[in-house]
């Protein structure tokens, strides 16, 4: 069936010239133009919207996504009151979920588990912290884990845990709270996580599975709960069992496969300690998750096994792990067949120049997270605040990535930023630093085409052209002439995937 987009500003990326119509036919783009109309099957009127490709979110996390959505967002909270407040009143109701999302350290009151406990009584409660890689649970979840062997389990002046956990604890909590979930509130989660995406213009996710914090079993869950909706969930198993991730029909591996962990929980790994002291017993470099012959091995083993690969590098010194192995297996197997997987370094935050220009080399390609920078960048931020601005000055940097010839895609590690490519595109346009902004329409491309390419390199699709595949959003305005500031108050007309529309529901359709 052909369909007519009409009465339209159609962006023609990447040329960025615009066009009147848009012909789709079946699941494709048959022809863009302006004037004289081609017949077609239907006709949809879009009242003079601004039409470009769909966004692509290069890295998510949809069933927490889901989780969140469902359950409690304390995003920018940081009254302890707040949030055992919304604890209490969750409470009540016996069969909801005591779950609370993206709190932010320092609240102006630390919580523990005996003012957790206090606000849900003998029940189950999860809070995590933001980044994801801190949490803190009621007594009732923590007598269901066994924390014996694991770091990060803090402890009060009387040697008890107090609730809260970090790293290797926190995911053993987020773990067993995660299993202990009814299959059907799991896939209410993912379903809510996917109009969530439909809603802000997204058709496509790469999905980062995380085996050490969710087991196999939660993959099997998600893809049944994303079966036969338009959305393109591209799969990154977070594994190195590369035989299994290919008998399932996958050709690429990895993704959040940790090499360290986070700012936010003095995790990073880096090359020089912290400025900010980490937290008693931890190490003042942050944690590096592997040691170098072993991800050598992995690395090897899934590039002769023809899987792309990605690793979560966030410190100058775990960055430097993942290429210096790229470069180690580039020796065993030659440099094209290295360049030709294009692996892929998630969130790549502390890169210096050397670590571009050999990354470059490798073809390796950069996931990035621009909301890092709008949240926790500049001279006032997290990251300066953790070592320092002359360090964290040289992170995040898009506009140099770019420039030095690396493919660049955005994703918002969704729940960590918001899924929500406006938000992003604020970010890549409005970075701290002046030199690494993006061009108005360079932040749309790198959210569209770039973060699409990240998983199948450059082509066609994520393109308003002719042949390439009709994913679709239409917005009440024109993006490039969009300031910063306004990005976010973007309204999205309608989603069409594959030349489906998903957004918003048929039934809404009123044309
Ligand atoms: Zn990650």
């Amino acid at each position: 069936m052909s369909v007519l987009f009409r009465n339209c500003s159609a962006h023609r990326l990447p040329s960025a010239a615009t066009a009147g119509w848009v012909l789709v036919d079946g699941s494709r783009f048959a022809a863009i133009g302006t004037g004289d109309e081609p017949q077609a099957d239907r006709v949809i009127d879009l009242h003079g919207a601004h039409v470009y490709p769909a966004f692509v979110d290069a890295h998510v996390h949809l069933p927490a996504t889901g989780l969140y959505a469902v359950g409690m967002d304390f995003r920018g909270e940081r009254s302890r009151t707040a949030i055992l407040e919304s604890f209490k009143e969750r409470a009540a109701d016996r069969s909801a979920l005591l779950f609370g999302g993206n709190f932010e350290d320092p609240l102006d009151e630390p919580i523990s588990r005996v003012e957790l406990d206090g606000a849900v009584g003998d029940r189950p409660a999860l809070l995590v912290r933001a980044d994801m890689h801190s949490s803190v649970v009621s007594t009732a979840l923590l007598d269901q884990l066994d924390l014996t062997s694991l770091e990060g389990v803090d402890k009060g002046a009387d040697g008890s845990p107090t609730g809260y956990l970090r790293e290797q604890a926190a995911a053993a909590a987020w773990t067993w709270f995660d299993r202990n979930l009814p299959k059907e509130q799991v896939r209410d989660a993912v379903r809510t996580a996917v109009k969530l995406a439909y809603s802000k213009g997204v058709t496509s996710v790469h999905e980062m599975h995380v085996v050490e914090w969710r087991g196999w079993g939660a993959w099997d869950t998600l893809a049944e709960a994303t079966s036969g909706m338009a959305l393109v969930v591209v799969p990154y198993i977070a594994t190195t069992d590369v035989e299994r991730v290919r008998s399932m029909g996958f050709n690429r591996i990895g993704g959040d496969y940790f090499l360290d962990g986070s700012f936010g929980s003095h995790t990073a790994w880096l090359a020089e300690p912290y400025l900010s002291p980490p937290p008693n017993g931890s190490s003042s470099t942050g944690i590096s998750y592997r040691d170098d012959e072993g991800l050598y091995d992995f690395f090897l083993e899934a590039q002769k096994a023809d899987l792309q690969v990605g690793v979560h590098a966030i410190g100058d010194a775990a960055i430097e792990q993942a290429i210096s192995t790229w470069e180690r297996v580039g020796r065993e197997v030659g440099v094209p067949e290295v360049r030709r997987k294009g692996h892929r370094i998630e969130h790549f935050e502390c890169s210096s120049d050397d670590h571009l220009d050999r990354a470059r080399t490798l073809g390796l390609r950069a996931s990035v997270q621009p909301a890092f920078d709008l949240y926790w960048g500049g001279p006032g931020g997290l990251y300066a605040e953790r070592m320092g601005w002359d360090r964290a000055r040289e992170m995040n940097r898009f506009g140099t990535m770019l420039e030095r010839g690396l493919v660049v895609g955005a994703g918002s590690d969704s729940t960590v930023t918001p899924l929500d490519p406006f938000v992003q595109m604020q970010a890549m346009r409005g970075h701290h630093l002046e030199d690494e902004r993006l061009g108005r329409t360079l932040a749309i491309k790198t959210h569209t085409m770039g973060s699409r390419a990240l998983a199948f390199g450059p082509g066609l699709d994520g393109t308003l052209e002719a042949g390439a595949v009709a994913d679709i959003v239409a917005l009440d305005r024109d993006l490039a002439e969009t300031e910063i500031d306004d990005l976010t108050a973007t309204e999205v007309l309608g989603t069409w995937a594959a030349g489906t529309r998903v957004w918003p529901p048929e039934s809404a359709e009123s044309d």
